[in-house]
């Protein structure tokens, strides 16, 4: 059992990740009580009945009252909505955070909301699988993972009790500005997210071959993209519409190398070929070293793929 960092947390949106919150808090002793809402009255009585919160609130403002740490874990296009609704019944000293995937979007959405004397730390758990809702958490989703936190002009001992919170859960934890955040981010994440509901959209055009062989016959390359492809359409459409110009900045890259590569084919380049593998092969095997891919057979881990 670790030592407790906050009196009294409270988990906006119940779902993936605020679930996984709310075990692992349990499971480490880090919370002295976990108040929680979400939207639907059916998440809100799974978070009770699977015992990752206390209590359950119908609205966020109740739901905030008294509370230590507020953790906004909601899709990031309801932040700043969120963010409104709760600003008058913050504690003063609280510390607000927010998990979303984008940042600089989450920061100007929730930031004005922010009354004097209530640190707005964002963060970003760099941790998910393709599953979502309260069932789908569980206390070990952080263990070894990154959490990059955005310090802005927040108190250094907020963000150092924030810092010990996450550590708690066994993330490690960076610091790290808003847009650097969204460009890193961009390349790790969210491009690779759009190539593969892309190329599942592509089989998905393919009918004829797709109502049989490509089901039947799925490869690995083709099953680890409809996995990440399962992924919650309304978080994704969020992190789309949000990070839009690193997203796109990094998708013009990628078609760079699309054509060249394209290129290296229709002239039967081989060498051109195995140098661009060999150099994608050494950046897998650098992940793996790094611990961050636990589906590795090293890890022997859950499938961890979050954005
Ligand atoms: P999720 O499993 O789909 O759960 C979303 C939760 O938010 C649900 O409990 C939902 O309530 C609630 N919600 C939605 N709109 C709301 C509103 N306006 N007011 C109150 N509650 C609301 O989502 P998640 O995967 O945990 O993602 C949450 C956040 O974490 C997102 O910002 C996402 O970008 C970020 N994130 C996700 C991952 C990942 O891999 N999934 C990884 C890192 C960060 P109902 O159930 O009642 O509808």
């Amino acid at each position: 059992m670790t030592a407790r960092v906050y009196d009294r947390v409270a988990l906006i949106g119940l779902g993936l990740i605020a679930s996984s919150m709310g075990h692992a808090m349990k499971k480490w002793g880090l919370a002295g009580s976990i108040a929680g809402h979400a939207k639907t009255e059916a998440t809100r009585d799974a978070a009770l009945e699977l015992g990752f919160c206390d209590a359950v609130f119908a609205t966020a403002a109740e739901a905030v009252e008294g509370a230590d740490l507020v953790v906004l874990a909601v899709p990031v296009g309801a932040m700043g909505t969120v963010a409104a609704e709760i600003a008058p019944h913050l504690k003063p000293g609280a510390t607000v955070t927010d998990v979303g995937s984008v940042k600089q979007a989450v920061v100007e959405a929730v930031a004005p909301h922010i009354p004097e004397g209530v640190d707005f730390i964002p963060g970003h758990p760099l941790a998910g699988t393709e599953h979502s809702g309260p069932r789908s958490g569980f206390a070990t989703l952080f263990q070894n993972r990154w959490c990059l936190l955005i310090p802005g002009d927040a108190r250094p001992e907020a963000v150092a009790r924030l810092r010990a919170f996450w550590e708690g859960m066994g993330a490690n934890v960076e610091e790290m500005d808003a847009a650097h955040h969204d460009l890193v981010l961009a390349v790790t994440s969210h491009t690779p997210h759009l190539i593969a509901y892309t190329m599942v959209g592509v089989a998905d055009h393919l009918r004829r071959v797709t109502e049989s062989e490509i089901i039947k016959y799925s490869a690995a390359g083709f099953r680890d993209f409809t996995r990440i492809a399962a992924s919650d359409p309304t978080m994704w459409r969020d992190v789309f519409l949000t990070n839009k110009e690193a997203t796109l900045d990094i998708l013009g890259r990628f078609t760079e190398e699309l054509f060249a590569l394209q290129r290296a084919i229709r002239m039967g380049d081989g060498d051109a070929l195995f140098d661009y593998f060999t150099r994608t092969r050494a950046i897998r095997r650098s992940i793996i070293e790094a611990g961050q891919d636990t589906d590795a057979p090293d890890f022997g881990r859950v499938k961890v793929s979050g954005p």
